[in-house]
């Protein structure tokens, strides 16, 4: 489950697109259980960054502060929530994990 979790972030796939994969493959474990087991284990936490439904975008630095995405023009939330997001490791956080490993 957690090199499917590094392909999922590897690639910026959709929590939409995870959670239908776990679905797929009958996963017992759901996204939060699976960053909660992953913290554990490195004791990192992925750094949670809304995103455009269709990928466009991250909201950082210039889009922060935007309610749509500047290319699709779809909407941040819906019902106070991030419509998507997905998850990132600084560079300092990679080194740490890749460390962890004596392999
Ligand atoms: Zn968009």
């Amino acid at each position: 489950m957690l090199n499917l979790f590094n392909i999922k972030v590897k690639y910026g796939l959709t929590d939409n697109a995870f959670n239908d994969i776990l679905q797929c493959i009958k996963s017992l474990l759901s996204l939060y259980k699976l960053k909660h087991k992953l913290k554990s284990l490195v004791g990192i936490e992925p750094l949670t960054i809304d995103t455009c439904e269709d990928s466009c975008i991250a909201f950082t630095e210039k889009y922060a502060t935007l309610m749509q995405c500047p290319i699709c023009k779809k909407n941040r939330y819906i019902s106070k929530k991030p419509v998507n997001s997905t998850y990132f490791f600084s560079i300092k956080e990679r080194l740490i994990i890749q460390y962890k490993d004596e392999k």
